[in-house]
């Protein structure tokens, strides 16, 4: 199991640098998104609202947001969990996202840029 030697925030999200050399950037949007803890898990598998208007929902997989979330995510608080993960507190208050660090490197594999 790789261990992240640096953490940085590049001002749209988290660069880690693993100790095999490799560096990965991700988007605090994206750790947002991926929020590993209960209630998102639940929110992510739950089906889309059926009562959004039509209109609004698209045929794109256009998504409307609030104006709450269309304000950037980013996050204000990066605290280490043992030495196995890392809790990530975020500008819209959400601070119960444990981010172990094999779920950091796979989404950093997955967004490889
Ligand atoms: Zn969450």
């Amino acid at each position: 199991m790789e261990s992240p030697v640096r953490l940085e925030s590049y001002g749209e999200g988290l660069k880690i640098e693993w100790s095999d050399g490799v560096i990965h950037r991700l988007a605090w949007r994206d750790l947002r998104f991926a929020c590993p803890c209960a209630t998102c898990r639940v929110k992510r598998e739950s089906p889309p609202q059926p009562s959004a208007p039509a209109s609004v929902s698209g045929s794109l997989g256009l998504t409307i947001l609030t104006a709450a979330e269309a304000q950037p995510i980013r996050a204000t608080k990066l605290r280490p969990v043992g030495n196995y993960a890392y809790a990530i507190e975020f500008n819209d208050g959400h601070n119960t996202g444990i981010y172990p660090l094999e779920v950091l490197r796979e989404l950093g594999m997955e967004g490889t840029v």
